[in-house]
């Protein structure tokens, strides 16, 4: 194995972004003017002709077969929650003499034409007009992805239906970029600000994952089919102890997490930060943030490689969001923050006075967003896996709120009843209208692990997100909603005139803070108190998938999408039908799953161990020996087994009525309301039986072999 420990620290530098076609490999391959056009295309979306667009794919081609590849993908991410890829060698038509030629278009470049059909498109695209589009999306670089089919080349793409409808996660993250860019560019020239030419949102994804031994994950069916454990004991030992958070990497995982990087790195992936996470097995990886696009990219390339790697290694990746009951879940934190092409992030509170009021109008106007959609928030971290995790003592409740720091707070609550804030707790005074707000110190406040949407300095930290998701939908939310609010001021602001902006700012920020004040809470997120205390200030609590789906077609939210073109009334109704079908999948594989390991597997073993015991009863009885403790625990497995018998049929009549609901939104909500209690019921005594029967017995790799055997 090839180990940069042996070698020279700039080893990371010479192979960062080698498979990736990037500006540097641009610049140098490209003729100046095609290059200039391909720039002016990624930097102001214009046009490309098609002869510079076959200029660039020829180039693409050539660069990408001194890489070893053979084959390109139109790489694109469906509603399916996975991306997808067709393969296509770059031979054309055999020439006469039987010889072929190697070669991408233009026209291969930037469409495809994958069949549609076989999609989510909830009920979008009828067969009859199966024809879906790819298209190259410039913004994002091409890729080489090595695996033992070879090297292939990756053009990242979105899809969209023959009308044009998005039937991906990119097309509406491409929009909503747009969006707010447009909307934060109105706000900074409002601001002063005459040479900013875009506000791109940025995003770091930070990646949460468990790692098991391969062969053990195979004797899971469960794990195999659902990716969660659907039995199983708690093992003797949790995470009470803390002590694999940040601990020591396993020298297994360090190997396994070496390589993961490495390819990363290759793959121009910012792979930064790793350490064990809160859970036995548990581990996380974060890379830098990057453009809100190629940061989604990249997070699913991540995810990829983190599996890809973990199999090359004998290991398996588990991304579901809670693999194991009892101990943490894992999510994905997005942090998102807007800054200027000049590099000034609009979430950084600034030095002089005048920062500091866009900065507080920024901050507010945030609020705002957060406080009007925060149904729709919740709804883009919505997934059946999420359900299990989310209010669970471990991550955020299914509340939306947003915790801004002792001291951002305590000027917002100046500002609501003083109109003006002075005396800021920790550091310097702030005025607003004409006056200074000192430098707010990153690290003036503390940090709150427990809220869902967190101020962490210069950026938010959305923590919701489940680990399996992409991280699209919640970006495509918040581009959205904060164009929205940035848009609302900026009309106000632009009435008043140069005359009036002053006190327009000043009224918008203490209005705005007043109106949202609700959504601030920096206590404890996960206790009880705050549920109650949610309820009272009326925000949504919305506990599963089922739940926050309706959010997506809601009038607001249609408003809000059609206002910036982010969704047409029938792409959002497309999603929630995706939604809806999904979720009752989902739950009828795991039901079915759960079902099959019962009887072909469980409930044998659990035969066996009341016959080893009753044999052991009756070869202690004729030696006249005592049997009352063998025949007690007989007794109690004689119990479970009924039990577990009788649960069984429940979730076989539950999934029947589940399955005979119509209506995409009737259905998932029978699975949630019977089916999934019906699994718990189900699950309960058997895990119990666990507990009972010799070690020996049990057909399945149990939870402390799977968590601490590694
Ligand atoms: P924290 O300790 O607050 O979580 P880190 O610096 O460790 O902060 O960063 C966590 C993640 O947030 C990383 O992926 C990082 O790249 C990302 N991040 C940092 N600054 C920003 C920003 N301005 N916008 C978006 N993401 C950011
Ligand atoms: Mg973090």
């Amino acid at each position: 194995m090839n180990r940069i420990a042996d070698e020279k620290g700039n080893h990371v530098q010479d192979i960062f972004g080698e498979d990736v076609f990037n500006e540097s490999v641009m610049m140098k391959r490209l003729p100046k003017k095609v290059y200039e056009k391909l720039k002016r295309a990624i930097d102001e979306g214009s046009e490309l002709s098609p002869e510079v667009a076959d200029t660039i794919a020829h180039e693409m081609k050539e660069w990408a077969m001194e890489r070893g590849a053979t084959h390109f993908t139109h790489w694109f991410q469906p509603l399916t929650g996975v991306t997808a890829e067709k393969h296509d060698a770059f031979i054309s038509a055999p020439m006469a003499d039987g010889r072929v030629l190697m070669s991408l278009s233009g026209k291969e470049l930037i469409k495809g034409e994958p069949d549609a059909s076989s999609f989510p498109s909830g009920g979008l695209r009828a067969t009859f007009e199966a024809r879906g589009y790819t298209i190259w999306d410039s913004t994002s670089p091409a890729f080489i992805r090595r695996d033992e089919g070879g090297a292939l080349l990756c053009i990242p793409t979105a899809f969209c239906s023959y009308t044009g409808e998005a039937l991906d996660q990119k097309t509406p993250l491409l929009r909503s970029m747009e969006a707010v860019n447009r909307e934060a560019l109105r706000l900074v020239r409002l601001f002063g600000n005459r040479t900013a030419k875009k506000v791109i949102p940025y995003v770091g994804a930070e990646q949460e994952y468990f790692i098991i031994d391969r062969e053990k994950y195979l004797k899971r069916m469960d794990m195999v089919f659902t990716g969660r454990t659907l039995f199983g004991a708690a093992p003797p030992k949790g995470q009470e102890l803390d002590d694999h958070y940040f601990g020591t990497l396993r020298p297994r995982i360090a190997g396994f997490m070496h390589d993961v990087n490495e390819e990363l790195w290759r793959l121009g992936v910012p792979a930064k930060t790793q350490h064990n996470e809160a859970a036995p097995a548990q581990h996380e990886l974060a890379p830098i943030h990057e453009m809100a696009n190629v940061a989604v990219d990249h997070n699913q390339i991540i995810m990829q490689t983190l599996k890809r790697t973990a199999t090359r290694h004998s290991l398996r990746c588990l991304l579901h969001e809670k693999p194991f009951e009892g101990v943490n879940g894992s999510g994905k934190h997005n942090n998102w923050s807007l800054v200027t092409d000049e590099g000034v992030n609009l979430l950084d509170p600034g030095k002089t006075p005048h920062e500091n009021i866009q900065f507080l109008l920024v901050m507010t106007c945030i609020l705002r967003a957060v406080d009007r959609h925060a149904d729709l928030l919740r709804e883009s971290a919505a997934d059946v896996g999420n359900d299990r995790r989310l209010g669970g003592n471990e991550a955020p409740p299914a509340i939306i709120s947003v915790f801004l720091g002792e001291q951002l707070e305590d000027v917002l609550e100046q500002l609501v009843s003083t109109g003006h804030a002075e005396g800021v707790k920790k550091s310097g005074t702030l005025y607003t209208g004409v006056s200074t707000l000192s430098d707010i110190s990153r690290d003036a406040t503390d940090r709150n692990r427990t809220s869902p949407f967190a101020f962490t300095g210069n950026k938010f930290e959305f923590r919701m997100v489940g680990s399996r998701d992409s991280v699209a939908a919640p970006n495509v939310v918040l581009n959205t909603i904060v164009a929205e609010a940035f848009r609302d001021a900026c009309d106000e602001l632009e009435a008043a005139g140069p005359e009036g902006f002053d006190n327009c700012v000043h009224d918008l920020i203490k209005r705005y803070a007043a109106e949202h004040q609700r959504i601030v809470f920096n206590g404890n997120g996960y206790s009880e108190s705050w549920v109650t205390e949610a309820k009272r200030r009326g925000l949504p609590n919305l506990p599963s998938m089922v739940d926050a789906i309706p959010a997506l077609t809601s009038e607001r939210a249609v408003r809000l999408f059609g206002d910036f073109g982010v969704f047409t009334p029938k792409e959002l109704t497309s999603r929630m039908e995706i939604k809806y079908e999904t979720y009752s999948k989902d739950i009828n594989i795991e039901a079915r799953t759960m079902l099959e390991m019962f009887t072909k597997l469980l409930q044998p073993a659990m035969f066996k161990g009341a016959r080893q015991l009753s044999d052991c009863v009756n070869s202690l009885k004729q030696a006249g020996i005592d049997t009352s403790v063998q025949l007690e625990i007989l007794e109690e497995l004689g119990e479970l087994i009924r039990e577990a018998s009788s649960a069984r049929k429940e979730l076989l009549s539950a999934m029947k009525n589940a399955e005979n609901c119509i209506g995409g939104r009737a259905q998932a909500a029978s699975y949630r309301d019977n089916v999934v209690p019906a699994m718990e019921k189900l699950r309960k005594p058997v895990d119990r039986a666990e507990m009972l029967i010799d070690k020996e017995l049990w057909p399945v790799p149990t939870y402390a072999d799977l968590m601490f055997e590694i």
